[in-house]
């Protein structure tokens, strides 16, 4: 009988996992590796708010799991898992029933709502491919409402009233993109830069405070500079329609972009596994489920303590716990002692708009070119191990060329997108 080891989740972690064990076991014919996501694709999400602020064009955010492990002794499979039997160890899917030996959750984490009215319903997220698109789309038709119907004052301020809740990594980053696109909106559907309002609010007092303090003034300058709204100290309070009203009772209409709550996979919550308040599942510090030892976790799905502090949700967490994760599994096979995970992070980049970085690396702050040219090498990097030279020229293509000349009419772009994908 062959043992068999499923990967639930394409994301940073789970794909840090097969890489793993596809190194590990590629000759050996007694194993049998699956990963499953329920999109055949791996999607960027460090690139999503480029994606909705109109910057890159949406295919940029995916790479095809099956070019990422194309070559590779395992199997994709593209289903979403909706039950998990612990006891049989079985997962469940709408059609299909995968029987595992071990397992790693890596299936990522979702928008947080705190149970405030009106947000799930009425807001916008930014957590997956589609909420980028469906986000950008609605901003542009806002213009385009703006520009081809005949509205009144508040119908027109409606419109072109942009609040992002969240002064967190997220809601920064989309504030910067709205910043530099209004612009070119402007310009293509005639709208006085004027009338147009982009307003981040965030709950506590101080914006960006995972960040050091320096980085944080420049931060907060560049985003005044932009013509960013700030409105700390105030969080939603609830929102009906385009209303949205703050816990100070100040009344604001138009779009909310919601960035400032994140909890696990909801699909967790109602699976019998041990769980922190967030639906997040419980690991030691092997990444092992704190109640069934044969499943491990990584990534943003796992609640997992080092030193006594909650991990950061990042990508850097979730690709070392999932390399940590699977090499524990490798471990338990092969009968050696179990090792604990140890995250090292370099750094933390934020970037407002295409056009400013900020970055501490390695203890080292960089802000202007150096901090662009850092985190297109950061991203890079991080293309190049998944999808080689090919995707990397893509990366490339989407940042230096597609955003200046978007219908690919110009000779270089056309010749690069038609080496990216012949068939197009
Ligand atoms: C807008 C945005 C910007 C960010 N920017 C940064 C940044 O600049 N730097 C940084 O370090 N971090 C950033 N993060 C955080 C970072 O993206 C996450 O920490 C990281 O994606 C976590 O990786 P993961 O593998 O755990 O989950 P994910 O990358 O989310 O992958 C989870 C995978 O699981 C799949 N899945 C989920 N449920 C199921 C199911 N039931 N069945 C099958 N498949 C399923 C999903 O399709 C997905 O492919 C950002 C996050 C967002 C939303």
């Amino acid at each position: 009988m062959k043992t068999k080891i499923i990967i639930v989740g394409g994301g940073y972690a789970g794909i840090r996992a097969a890489k793993v064990f596809g190194a590990k076991f590629g000759l050996n014919p007694g194993i049998d590796i699956q990963l499953i996501d329920k999109n055949p694709y791996h999607t960027l999400m460090t690139e999503l708010h480029e994606v909705a602020g109109g910057r890159i064009d949406p295919d940029a955010l995916r790479i095809p799991l099956a070019d990422i492990f194309h070559g590779d002794p395992l199997s994709v499979v593209t289903d979403e898992i909706k039950r998990i039997d612990f006891d049989r160890q079985v997962l469940y899917s709408e059609d299909c029933q995968y029987p595992y030996d071990f397992l790693i959750l890596a299936t990522g984490s979702k928008p947080a709502f705190f149970g405030i009215q009106g947000v799930a319903s009425h807001g916008f997220t930014l957590w997956s491919y589609k909420d980028a698109v469906l986000l950008r789309d609605h901003i542009e038709n806002c213009f385009y409402h703006a520009s081809h119907n005949k509205l009144t004052r508040d119908q027109l301020r409606e419109k072109l009233t942009f609040i992002i809740a969240g002064g967190g990594f997220t809601g920064v980053e989309m504030a910067g993109e709205l910043a530099e696109w209004k612009k070119r909106l402007c310009r293509q559907y005639s709208v006085p830069q004027e009338e147009v309002r982009l307003i981040l609010v965030e709950a506590s007092q101080d914006i960006l405070q995972t960040l050091d303090s320096k980085l944080r003034v420049k931060c907060l300058n560049y985003l005044k500079k932009s013509g960013i709204s700030l409105m700390t100290g105030c969080g939603i309070k609830d929102v009906e329609g385009t209303r949205v009203r703050l816990s100070n009772d100040t009344l604001l209409n138009g779009t909310l972009i919601w960035t400032a709550g994140i909890q696990g996979n909801p699909f967790l919550k109602g699976q019998p596994i041990q769980k922190d308040p967030r639906f997040r599942i419980q690991v030691d510090e092997h990444l092992q489920s704190k109640s069934h030892p044969r499943v491990f976790s990584a990534g943003d799905a796992m609640a997992a303590l080092y030193q006594g502090k909650s991990l950061p949700q990042v990508v850097e967490t979730a690709v070392q716990s999932g390399e940590a994760a699977a090499r524990n599994i490798v471990a338990t096979l092969e009968e050696k002692p179990l090792l604990p995970f140890r995250p090292k992070y370099h750094g933390t980049l934020i970037s407002v708009g295409s056009y400013y970085v900020a970055a501490k690396l390695s203890g080292i702050q960089i802000t202007g070119i150096p901090g662009l040219c850092a985190k297109h090498l950061v991203h890079l990097h991080h293309i190049f191990s998944l999808g080689g030279f090919r995707f990397s020229l893509r990366y490339l293509h989407h940042q230096f060329i597609y955003r200046f000349s978007p219908d690919s009419t110009g000779f270089l772009s056309k010749q690069i997108t038609q080496f990216l994908d012949p068939e197009c």
